[in-house]
This record gives C-alpha cells, structure tokens and sequence, in this order.
C-alpha cells in the first residue's frame, strides 16, 4: 500500500508538515483557499527557525536587534545589548514566508490544491478512508468545481477557525482578538524603526496582553490584542497604542487595517481517529508573547515525522495512538515553556503595577540574555544557579518596589 495523507492550509504549519511527508515519499495533498494570502501577523520570527526550516535571506524584511519595552508609566527600557553580532530577530512579510515554504513543498512533489475544503466525511471503520470536500479555485480567480478526495491520514493545518478541527469535534480554546493596522511613514520616522521593535503595556493599550509596534518591509504593524474579546473595546485599546506611540507615528498613513483570532489554549483534543491538528488549529501560540509561527511550523513538521515513522515512510497507515506519539513529544519538549510563559503572563499582566515591575526587570542584563536565548533558540536554557536566584531576588524586589504584591494596592 501507499499511504496518502491531506493537509489541509499552507500556512507555516501545513507546508512544513507537507514538506516532510514528500520528503520521505508520502502522496502528500496540499489544500490552500488562498494562494496569495496574507495572514494577519506581526511577522517576528526566531532566529533558530532560519536555520532550522531553512530559510534564504530574502525572507526576512528586517534584522531587529533593539527591543524597547514600554511601560504603562511610558518608562522605556532598551533590550538587546546582550545579542551577538549575528543575533536578531526575524521580521518577515507571511505572504512572502508562506508563499516560499508553500512553494518549496510543491517543488518537492506535494500536490498542491488550490481550493477551499468545506467538509469531511469520516469514516465507518477503521479501515476506510476520509473523504474532503472542497471547491476548487480557478486560475482567474473565480470559484470552480466542487470535488472531493479519498485521503487515509489528515492533517489539520487551516489556523484558528480551523474547519477540521469542527470535523472531528476537536473542541473549543479560549482566544484572544489580535488587531493590526499597517501605517507607512515618513521616511525619517521609517528610520527609527530600522532595526527597532517596540512593546507597550498598560491598561490603556491591552489588559491582558501587550501593544506593538514591528517593523516591516515599508511600513510598520501596530496592533494590540486581548482576551476580552469585543469590537468596541478592541478599537478603544488601538486607539490606546496608537496614543503612546503618536509622536513616532506622526505623518504616518493606514495602509491596512486586519483582526485575527489567537488561540490561547491547546484544544481539548489535537488527535481523534487518523486527523491530527496542527499549529493554530491545534492551539501552539504562547501566552505572553502571542508566539506562533515558529511553534506552528515546529508541531507541524513533529506530527509529519511521526507520521513517517510510524507508517514505516508510507506503507502502513498510522492509528489514532500511533498520532497521539506526536502530542507526547511535543508536551515533552515544549510544555514547561507553555507553563512559564502562562504564569508569566498571570503574574506580570495584571495590573499596572506588576506591568511597571515586570518592564523594571526586563533592564536587568541576566534577565534579558535568559529571555532572549529561550526566544531566539527555543531552548529554555538553565541559568546557573547564582545567576538563577539574582533575577528570582530582582523579580520580587521589582514586585515590591512596584507596590505589584500588596493585595490593597488598585490601578
Ligand atoms: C495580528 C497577529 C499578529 C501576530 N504576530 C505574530 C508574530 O509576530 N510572531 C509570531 O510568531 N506569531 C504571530 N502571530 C501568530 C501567528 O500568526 C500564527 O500562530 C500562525 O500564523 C499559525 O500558523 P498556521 O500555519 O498554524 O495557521 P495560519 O497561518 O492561519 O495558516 C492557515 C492556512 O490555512 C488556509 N485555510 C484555512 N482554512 C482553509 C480551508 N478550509 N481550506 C483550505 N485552506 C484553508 C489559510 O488560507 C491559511 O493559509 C500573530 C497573530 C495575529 C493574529
């Protein structure tokens, strides 16, 4: 037999998993609606993903190596004095990322379908197939036919409002609403952005998040998001963000204006018979920094691996527990980065105060290496323990001085 695997959406997620299925001889589907989509994203990428997913040069738009935070206070603190001469962070425009990796894993024998798959029938047994339903686009850009593909294994690549995670009744995540205006500026304003990200916290900008401004190709992408999820509120934190930064904004122009669910949770179930849920369909953003590309990509390219593996490069088809092998590894290796970046997100946005302590700590030099190594190497790198109890004594100290434990304290 010859297995044949769907994945469904070519984001980072779906053509990473494509990729590695074709590379070890899989007949691989890959379904995307929109060639030419550009998904609403900030677009900062680790650099460990460069190396790792491969990825030329002209992917990335812009090196960032000065990070400033920005407290609710507007006290700022700059990081990134501890990066290494070939150290940065990627920022990248996805149209051009996934338009690449899509295009990579279709040059390696992926099938590529341009279409929009709007069903799934599962099967009666173990033994049968899925079916896809899905509508075929055309190269003039009118919708075509309607047309359907037997599959054994399907990937679920297609983001947050993933339509196979409903197939299979992979249950809800809780989300948060990103929002983002793209805003060209003046070419001397343009300039301080250069090689420079922001990032503002505050009430005033997100009450669970943060507000950023990335630069991009030839432009800049502010946004905020939050799990309150409501368009007025949304709208009145934009107008918050785009406050705090209106000097450095000055003279700029709204080239675009986009809104996206970011899941916040992992679903309640990432397998369920041979479909398994991958990237944003599964839930692999980080709380606190709203991470997901690189996350997305790396679940992706882990479930296509144990997919190759267990269905011995295509001749066997892989069972329900053999998929759920991917879900062990991956809670293996990334779940306590989930769990610190969840509790980091609890303490430190709060309030006010523990926003003011948390931007305090973040100028301590150990604390910005220890962050900016887990970030860029996706590795949470043990600190020795000297080290480790000088930022555990900063953190409190900063709590303190910020008023952020006494109980009494309102903001
Ligand atoms: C405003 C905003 C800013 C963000 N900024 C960052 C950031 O700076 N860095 C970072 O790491 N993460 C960021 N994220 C998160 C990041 O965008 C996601 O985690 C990431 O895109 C997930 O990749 P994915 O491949 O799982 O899903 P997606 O990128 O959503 O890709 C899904 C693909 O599936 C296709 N598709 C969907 N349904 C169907 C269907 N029925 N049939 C066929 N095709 C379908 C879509 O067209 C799309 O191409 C941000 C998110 C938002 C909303």
């Amino acid at each position: 037999m010859s297995l044949r695997v769907a994945v469904v959406g070519s984001g980072p997620a779906g053509s990473s998993a494509a990729e590695t299925l074709v590379k070890a001889g899989i007949e691989t589907y890959l379904f995307e609606r929109k060639l030419d989509n550009a998904k609403p994203c900030g677009g900062a990428i680790p650099l460990c993903m460069v190396d790792e997913f491969d990825l030329p040069p002209s992917i990335i738009d812009r090196r960032v190596r000065k990070m400033k935070m920005i407290s609710p206070s507007n006290i700022e603190v700059n990081i990134g004095e501890t990066l290494k001469d070939d150290e940065y962070i990627g920022m990248c425009r996805r149209e051009v990322m996934d338009g690449f990796m899509r295009d990579r894993a279709a040059s390696l024998g992926a099938k590529l379908i341009n279409g929009t798959v709007y069903a799934l029938d599962l099967p009666k047994s173990s033994n049968q197939p899925y079916t896809l339903h899905y509508t075929e686009h055309r190269e003039d850009g009118l919708v075509g036919d309607n047309k359907s593909l037997q599959v054994d294994l399907v990937i679920g690549a297609d983001g947050a409002n993933s339509r196979v995670a409903k197939a299979i009744d992979a249950g809800d995540y809780n989300y948060a609403i990103a929002f983002q205006e793209r805003i060209r500026l003046p070419e001397d304003k343009m300039a301080y952005y250069e090689d420079l990200a922001e990032m503002y916290v505050g009430n005033d900008v997100s009450p669970d998040f943060y507000a950023w401004v990335f630069p991009k190709y030839d432009h800049v992408a502010v946004g905020t998001g939050t799990m309150r999820v409501n368009q007025a509120k949304i709208k009145q934190l934009q107008a918050g963000i785009r406050a705090r930064a209106a000097k450095r904004l000055e003279g700029g122009e709204i080239i675009k204006v986009e809104a996206h669910p970011i899941p916040e949770h992992p679903r309640p179930r990432r397998v369920v018979g041979r479909v398994a849920l991958v990237g944003d369909a599964a839930g692999t953003v980080t709380k606190s920094s709203g991470e997901g590309i690189y996350f997305a990509a790396k679940s992706a390219r882990m479930c296509a691996e144990t997919i190759v593996e267990f269905s011995n490069g295509g001749q066997r088809i892989p069972t329900e527990d053999d998929l759920k092998v991917y879900l062990k590894r991956w809670d293996k290796q990334y779940g306590m980065t989930y769990k610190v970046l969840d509790l980091l997100q609890t303490v430190f946005y709060r309030s006010d105060a523990t926003r003011e302590a948390f931007v305090e700590m973040c100028s301590d030099i150990d604390v910005q290496k220890l962050t900016f190594d887990s970030y860029l190497y996706k590795t949470v790198v043990p600190a020795n323990p000297l080290v480790q109890m000088k930022i555990t004594a900063k953190t409190v100290g900063s709590l303190i001085r910020g008023h952020a434990l006494s109980p009494t304290r309102s903001w």
